[in-house]
């Protein structure tokens, strides 16, 4: 590795290591602000862009030996109030990376079908395979927050009365934190992130969807709806991290409010964690050097003939 590319990764845990709750026990989220810019200023955005580019460049070589190498899988878990810029980070920090190694799953509310399993099923179906980066957009961790801020969610969940206890967010998440564990046992690394973003914040952005003509599309009533639950999804975003972080499957709680930052310690994040991995392009056998030596007389020889 140069020392550029050994900086960057320096750079990265720096950055990520501020925003990583690997042990959720003392976790606060008031201790966390959604403003905050790390050692970057709103002046210093241009620098924070070109972090991140590099991050992205960083991240497309990594991505490549995952995918060669064929042992590892990553799952990325995004979750965030409505415009924390989920989609965006995403997009943006994704951009660079060969689109046949990465998946993203969307999950919405869930089918007929989906409610005949139990929560765990479908996002089971859409784990990504050994080499690949699998991208949740919202996940199962709606089982302890939406399903936890509207108990008529939980109540159309077809259990049986007596499955439904005091105990049932426990519940969930020891099954959470097993489920990440024996992923992180099978060769998935898995990160969590939440995009932390204020309330004055989200107001903003539900008003320019507003003002803006082309983001009227992103404008949901339903979202405006949900800002009144403020307060009980911010308790249910704390009780799920503080039950939830761990060194198997760490959250990464991002300040959004400013969205060039929000994407650079995502990106950082990733580049860090797959850094840990010590990815390498397979190595060549002497039995395979023979093939390809064969593969080569062969070649050369068919040169000839045209
Ligand atoms: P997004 O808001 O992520 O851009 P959508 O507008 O399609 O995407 O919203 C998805 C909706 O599905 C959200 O309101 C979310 O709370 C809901 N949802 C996701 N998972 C579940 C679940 N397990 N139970 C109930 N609702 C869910």
């Amino acid at each position: 590795m140069d020392d550029k590319t050994k900086e960057l990764i320096r750079q990265c845990r720096k950055i990520a290591g501020r925003h990583r709750v690997d042990d959720g026990k003392d976790f606060r989220l008031k201790d966390t602000d959604p403003g905050d810019t790390g050692h970057w200023s709103e002046g210093d955005k241009a620098l924070g862009e070109e972090a991140l580019a590099q991050g992205k460049i960083a991240l497309a070589t990594m991505q490549e030996r995952l995918y060669a190498q064929d042992r590892w899988s990553v799952l990325l878990i995004f979750q965030a109030m409505d415009a924390a810029g989920k989609d965006g980070a995403i997009k943006h920090v994704m951009s660079g990376i060969n689109p046949q190694g990465c998946q993203v799953t969307a999950f919405g509310v869930p089918s007929a079908r989906e409610q005949d399993h139990t929560w765990l099923w479908r996002c089971m179906t859409e784990l990504p395979e050994r080499g690949r980066i699998g991208i949740f957009n919202r996940s199962y961790y709606e089982e302890t927050l939406v399903a936890r801020v509207h108990p008529k969610i939980l109540a159309a969940q077809k259990l049986a009365p007596s499955l439904v206890t005091d105990e049932i967010w426990s519940e969930r998440f020891d099954d959470i934190r097993g489920f990440e564990k024996h992923l992180a046992r099978n060769g998935t690394l898995v990160l969590k992130f939440f995009l932390h973003i204020s309330k004055g914040e989200q107001r903003r952005r539900f008003l320019s969807r507003l003002d803006e003509p082309e983001k009227n599309w992103k404008f949901r009533m339903g979202d405006v709806d949900e800002r009144e639950h403020w307060k009980d999804y911010q308790e249910a975003y704390e009780k799920t991290i503080r039950n939830t972080a761990t060194k198997d499957a760490p959250w990464f709680v991002i300040p959004a409010d400013h969205k060039w930052y929000t994407r650079i310690v995502v990106a950082a994040a990733i580049v860090e964690a797959l850094d840990s991995l010590d990815l390498h392009l397979p190595e060549v056998d002497d039995a395979q050097k023979a093939v390809l030596e064969e593969a080569r007389k062969r070649l050369t020889k068919a040169k000839t003939e045209s």
